[in-house]
């Protein structure tokens, strides 16, 4: 496998037209991820109401692995509960890091797999998911 691969057309639509790239003034949660080996800034907003994540949105830049991700994620918990998008989170970190195969269908993030292969691209496919994490782990969650 080579780099190009890791550009999987999905990677490369999620990277150019980010989905729900965009500030979220009525956020309940929200925090911030920087990856330094990489140069990527993703700050992760939530707005949560009774356990269900109602909207999902981030802003930030970065390289087209780090914002596609960032995409897919808002795109896949938005409308989940914050019980799901921890097992979300827990599964997809798993599969990334290669430490298990993928559990369950992981959809569109499966694309996101090919960064196994690239240790240190893989703290730009996980780096918006740490933030969802921490934002929901935050002193309102
Ligand atoms: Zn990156």
């Amino acid at each position: 496998m080579n780099l190009d691969d890791l550009y999987q057309e999905i990677i490369l639509d999620h990277g150019r037209k980010p989905r729900n790239h965009r500030e979220m003034p009525d956020a309940t949660h929200g925090a911030e991820g920087f990856n330094p080996m990489c140069g990527d800034r993703i700050k992760l907003t939530l707005r949560v109401a009774d356990g269900r994540i109602e909207d999902a949105a981030f802003t930030g830049c970065g390289c087209a692995i780090s914002q596609a991700s960032a995409s897919m994620l808002t795109q896949a918990v938005k409308g989940q509960s914050v019980g799901q998008a921890e097992d979300l989170f827990s599964r997809f970190h798993r599969a990334v890091t290669g430490k298990d195969a993928p559990e369950g269908d992981l959809g569109c993030l499966e694309a996101l797999l090919g960064v196994q292969q690239f240790p240190n691209r893989v703290k730009c496919a996980t780096l918006a998911w740490h933030a969802m994490r921490e934002a929901l782990e935050g002193p309102d969650a």
